[in-house]
């Protein structure tokens, strides 16, 4: 029998896959869709997440094609630059003084590729979770799929959430976000690779890919999806952000809901829950996925241990209560904060925020603390201090 099966082939499903098969336990990962997706969403990574990906020569692999982004700004739409910082001030915490930027659909296939290295891992594409059943020594899956443990890392509609019926705690924004993707190179135009740009009406986030610079802004609530995606909208609203006399060419677009939610409970019995099928959050600060991976890894460590019979069950309890603490405490409260402070329309708020950013920056050991929290090294941090 297989000791893990794990729902989702995303790179939280594939990372905790990866942390369980280095340990020498046995794992399959089942995946709806027929292949890894083009999952263009997250592209921003901190440094505890390449620290904790870089025993699996992960980190390594994505330093071959993505970009490291020492420096980042806040900024006003019309006030330009509020503060630029620069991670070189925590260079003394973290071998990987900056943020990185890859999307997912080009880690997928590194992880999976490190997960196909170990003949007791395996994943099955084309196969969808419908239903589990468990014992006190099992969990059936689909009727015909056995493990000892299951890890629902199936994303935010995730159907394992569902069949162990856990609330979903939290709420939706009536705002979507918008997406787009041009080749047009916006550092001529003084935007460090990933910037975050307030503006009461239309803030926007920066984010350099490689070969292709992001941009996410708000779509109000009764703006309709296929209006906002056609061409000339595209345009009109790049050439709002950095007017130029050209046309913007833009590969990608697309449209996103955006919750601020958390699962009640991550475990019921043999199965637990970890990245967006336990919690979601907006993508401003870039925390999503990186919390998710943070979950994963910590899990794959953990149950590891139990099926190696080297701990205890309970060891299981100390995952949910550590991760859930960094998502609640850090991951949902920054998040929302950022997005407020991009929005905030009152301008005595905005010069208010933007003067204590300005000081925050103007003292060495203010910012590193800045940097610190914003870097998910405190949130990491808080969880290790949750017994
Ligand atoms: C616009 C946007 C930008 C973002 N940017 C960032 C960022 O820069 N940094 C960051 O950290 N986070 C970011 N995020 C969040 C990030 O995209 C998610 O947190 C991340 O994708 C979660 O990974 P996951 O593996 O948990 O879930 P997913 O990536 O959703 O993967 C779930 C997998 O499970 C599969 N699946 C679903 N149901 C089933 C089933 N029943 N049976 C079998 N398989 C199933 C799916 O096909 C999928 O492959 C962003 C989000 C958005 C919307």
């Amino acid at each position: 029998m297989t000791e893990v099966l794990i729902v989702g082939a995303g790179p939280v499903g594939l990372a905790a896959a990866l942390s369980l098969a280095h340990q020498g336990v046995s794992v399959k990962v089942i995946e709806a869709e027929p292949a890894l997706t083009e999952d263009h969403r997250a592209g921003s990574f901190h440094p505890p997440t390449l620290e904790m990906l870089a025993p699996f020569g992960v980190t390594e692999a994505m330093q071959q094609v993505g970009i490291r982004v020492p420096r980042w700004q806040i900024r006003d739409r019309r006030e330009g630059v509020i503060v630029e910082w620069d991670l070189g001030l925590i260079a003394d915490l973290t071998p990987y003084p900056y943020r990185f930027h890859l999307e997912q659909f080009r880690l997928t296939p590194i992880l999976l590729e490190k997960l196909q290295a170990f003949p007791h891992a395996s994943v099955d594409f084309g196969v969808a979770f419908v239903h589990a059943a468990q014992d006190g020594e099992s969990v059936t899956v689909n009727g015909n799929l056995k493990a000892r443990w299951l890890i629902g890392c199936d994303g935010g509609r995730s159907a394992v959430r569902k069949l162990i019926g856990t609330q979903f705690e939290g709420f939706t924004w009536p705002e979507r976000f918008v997406v787009v993707g041009t080749v047009v190179d916006l550092a001529p135009h003084g935007f460090t690779p990933n910037a975050y740009v307030a503006d009461p009406k239309e803030w926007a986030a920066v984010f350099h890919m490689p070969g292709l610079w992001r941009l996410a802004f708000p779509v109000h609530p009764d703006e309709d999806e296929a209006e906002v995606l056609a061409d000339a909208a595209i345009e009109a609203r790049l050439q709002r952000f950095v007017a130029r006399p050209e046309r913007y060419h833009v590969p990608h677009k697309g449209i996103y809901r955006v919750h601020q939610r958390v699962a009640k409970s991550w475990r019921a019995g043999r199965i637990l829950l970890a990245g967006d099928a336990a919690h979601l959050n907006n993508p401003l600060g870039a925390f999503g996925l990186n919390g998710g991976l943070h979950d994963a890894l910590l899990l794959g460590e953990y149950l590891g241990r139990v099926c190696r019979g080297e701990a205890e069950e309970s060891l299981l309890d100390l995952y949910v209560r550590q991760r859930r603490a960094a998502n609640v405490e850090f991951v949902q409260t920054q998040s929302i904060a950022n997005k407020r402070l991009l929005e905030e329309a009152d301008p005595a708020a905005r010069r208010k925020s933007f003067d204590e950013l300005r000081r925050v920056a103007a003292d060495n050991a203010l910012a590193r603390d800045f940097l610190i929290r914003s870097s998910m090294i405190w949130s990491v941090q808080r969880a290790s201090e949750v017994s």
